[in-house]
C-alpha cells in the first residue's frame, strides 16, 4: 500500500530534492505528487527524477497563493487521498524594514504563512475524516529565533510555528502527525536570490548607520555563513525522508546540529537576553568573536559529520 505524498514548491531547491529523494525510496513506499506554481519550470525536476517520472513521481500545478489551484490539484488526486503533505514553498526577504514596501512584506506572509493555511484548509478536513495523515512543514531555525535584517521572513516563520503548535493538539485527537522541519542555512537558489535582491536594495530610505550595517556587516558575512554552516537541499531531503518513515515522528526536527546550540540559548534564559546579546556580539564584535566561532564551527563540522554519518563535507 503506497502512501501518497504531496509536496509544494518543487521546481527548485529543497522541494525538488525532497520530491526526488522520496520518489526514489528503496522500498517504493511512496507515490509523490511534486507540485509547482509554474509547470513550465519542471525541466530540472523531470531530469533529476529520471526513471521515477510517471512511476512514483508525478508533476502537478499548485500555487499556494491561489485556493482554486489548490482545490483543482487535490481534486485531481484519486479519492483526494494525501497521506503526507509537505509544505515547502516559500520565499525570503532581507534588508532594513524602512527600505521594504508593505506589498513586498505581504507577499512573504502570503506565501510562507497563508500559503500553509490555504493548504491545510483544503487538505486537513480529509485527513481528519480518515484519521490518518502526516503534515510536514518546512519551517526554519528562524521560526524559533530572529536574525538581523530578516525581520519579516522570521515573522512569517514564527507565524508558521505558532499556527502549527496550536494545531498540533487538535491533530493528536485525530491521530494525525505534524512535524516542523527546521533547517539552518541551506545552499539553494533561495539563498542566491535573496542575496542578489539584497544587493539591489534601495537603501536611500535608511540612515547611514543602518545602510552601512546592512551592506558592510550583514551582506559581507552572508556568503561566509552559508559556506561554513550551509547544508545541501539533499541533506534536508535525507532528514525529511527519515521523518516520514519513522514510527513516532517528532513535532520539531532541526537538521543542522551545528546550529542547535544557537537555538538552545533561547531556552537557557527566560529573560530572553542571552540570544540577543550573543547575536549582538557576533555581529558587532565580529572580528574577534565571529571569526573565532566560524573557525570553531569549521572544526566541529568535520567531527559531527563523521559521527552523524552524513558523509564528507563539501570542499
Ligand atoms: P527555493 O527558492 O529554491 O524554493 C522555494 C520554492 O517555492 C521555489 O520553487 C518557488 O518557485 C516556490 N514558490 C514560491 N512561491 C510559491 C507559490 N505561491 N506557490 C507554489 N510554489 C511557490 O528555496 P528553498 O531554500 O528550497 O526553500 C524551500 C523552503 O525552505 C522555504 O519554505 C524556505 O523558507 C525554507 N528554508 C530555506 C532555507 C535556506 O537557507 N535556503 C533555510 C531554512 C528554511
Amino acid at each position: 500500500d503506497q502512501k501518497t505524498v504531496l509536496i509544494t514548491g518543487c521546481s527548485s531547491g529543497i522541494g525538488m530534492a525532497l520530491a526526488v529523494r522520496i520518489a526514489k525510496d528503496e522500498k517504493k513506499r511512496f507515490k509523490v505528487y511534486a507540485t509547482m506554481r509554474n509547470p513550465n519550470k519542471s525541466e530540472k525536476l523531470a531530469e533529476a527524477a529520471g526513471r521515477t517520472l510517471g512511476r512514483t513521481l508525478e508533476i502537478k500545478q499548485l500555487d499556494v497563493c491561489d485556493e482554486k489551484s489548490i482545490k483543482a490539484c487535490v481534486d485531481s488526486i484519486p479519492n483526494r487521498r494525501i497521506d503526507v503533505l509537505i509544505s515547502n514553498a516559500g520565499m525570503g526577504l532581507i534588508g532594513p524594514i524602512e527600505c521594504q514596501s508593505l506589498e513586498e512584506m505581504k507577499a512573504v506572509m502570503d506565501t510562507n504563512f497563508f500559503g500553509l493555511v490555504r493548504l491545510l484548509k483544503g487538505i486537513l478536513p480529509d485527513m481528519k475524516r480518515r484519521k490518518r495523515g502526516h503534515i510536514v512543514v518546512i519551517s526554519s531555525v528562524m521560526g524559533i529565533q530572529g536574525i538581523l535584517f530578516n525581520d519579516i521572513y522570521a515573522a512569517s516563520k514564527f507565524a508558521v510555528e505558532g499556527f502549527c503548535e496550536s494545531l498540533a493538539v487538535q491533530a493528536l485527537r485525530f491521530n494525525l502527525n505534524l512535524t516542523l522541519i527546521e533547517p539552518g542555512p541551506v545552499i539553494t537558489e533561495f539563498e542566491r536570490k535573496v542575496y542578489e535582491e539584497g544587493l539591489k536594495t534601495d537603501l536611500s530610505a535608511a540612515d547611514k548607520e543602518t545602510a552601512n550595517m546592512f551592506t558592510n556587516v550583514y551582506l559581507k558575512n552572508y556568503n561566509q555563513i552559508f559556506q561554513s554552516l550551509g547544508q545541501t537541499p539533499e541533506d534536508i531531503a535525507k532528514h525529511t525522508h527519515k521523518i516520514i518513515t519513522t514510527n513516532k515522528p517528532p513535532f520539531r526536527h532541526q537538521t543542522n546540529n551545528l546550529y542547535t546550540p544557537m537555538t538552545t540559548l533561547k531556552y537557557a534564559d527566560p529573560n530572553g537576553d542571552l540570544p540577543i546579546d550573543t547575536f549582538y556580539k557576533m555581529v558587532f564584535e565580529h572580528d574577534k568573536i565571529f571569526n573565532a566561532s566560524l573557525n570553531f564551527i569549521k572544526m566541529l563540522r568535520w567531527g559531527s559529520r563523521k559521527s552523524f554519518n552524513l558523509g564528507k563535507p563539501q570542499q
